[in-house]
């Protein structure tokens, strides 16, 4: 008699991903941990695995032997294939009677284009299904001792982008989001980090307002530094921060240093 398997019995129970249908995945932001079990189900079936350029090489490699893994992403937000291509390619992969995963970090509705490639299978008349991610930003908080909520200090918290392809409306923007007076989690900041602080500072956030970024979270390589937002440009640019990361501002963040010194006291595990 074998042992019973409790996580294969849930893996075999999971839907299963039939040819000519696609799934739109959400990867996790890193490395293994964060997957889902949905989403490991869709690698273990799929014929081809269709992935961003942020989705870590020990998540790919759980696909099953015979799939074939299609890159098709962009880098450093320069588009290296076009949105328009990658949806037409899911709908050809589709008609073709493959069993498609299309594999994105995160969460597959966070800026991710999921929304676009929905609309193109279902106009296409494609099944499909759309399987959640833990997107980065609130992973990011999570592992840097940020509560992306906390009674007494905020009740609401904005998942915004610091890059948007609509110019002109720049200024007006981190205004509103200044002016909602609840932390921010903004995503594809670091390339104009300087500029974000500035604008939100002239939007009206005091220059002192706690602020950290998260690089990497989740995956080797995670880094966490904190600053006042007056500083938190030239402190990530000390620190050699690099992409991918998230940049948090708001009171929660303190929340970060008070447990850390409590850690410190108290000889909690921290790994
Ligand atoms: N769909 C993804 C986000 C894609 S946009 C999600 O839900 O997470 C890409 C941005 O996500 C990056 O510019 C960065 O801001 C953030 N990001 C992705 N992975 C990250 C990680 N491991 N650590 C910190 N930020 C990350």
């Amino acid at each position: 008699m074998t042992a019973p398997d409790p996580l294969a019995d849930i893996l075999s129970s999971l839907a299963r991903l039939e040819p000519g249908h696609v799934w739109l995945a959400g990867a996790g932001p890193g490395g293994p941990g964060t997957l889902t079990l949905d989403t490991l189900a869709g690698l273990r079936q799929a014929d081809v695995v269709v992935h961003d350029a942020l989705v870590d090489r020990a998540v790919l490699d759980l696909a099953g032997p015979g799939a074939v893994l299609e890159f098709a992403g962009k880098r450093g937000g320069r588009p290296s294939a076009q949105q328009a291509d990658i949806s037409a390619r899911l709908v050809a992969l589709a008609r073709e009677g493959r069993r498609v995963l299309r594999l994105k970090g995160g969460d597959p509705f966070v800026f991710g284009r999921g929304g676009e490639e929905m609309l193109t299978l279902a106009a296409a008349g494609i099944p499909f299904r759309v399987l959640p991610g833990v997107t980065a930003g609130l992973a990011a908080l999570a592992v840097a001792y940020i509560p992306a909520t906390m009674r007494g200090v905020n009740q609401a918290v904005v998942l915004a982008t610091g890059y948007s392809a609509e110019e002109g409306e720049e200024a007006a923007r981190w205004a509103a989001l200044a002016r909602s007076g609840q932390p921010l989690v903004i995503y594809m900041a670091m390339s104009r980090l300087g500029g974000i602080a500035d604008s939100l500072i002239a939007a009206g956030l005091p220059p002192e307002t706690p602020a950290a970024v998260v690089a990497s979270a989740t995956a080797p390589g995670q880094r966490v530094i904190v600053a006042p937002l007056a500083g938190i440009d030239q402190e990530a640019r000390e620190a050699g921060i690099e992409p991918p990361a998230i940049l948090v501002v708001g009171g929660i963040v303190p929340l970060r240093a008070e447990v850390l010194r409590l850690i410190e006291a108290h000889g909690g595990a921290t790994a």
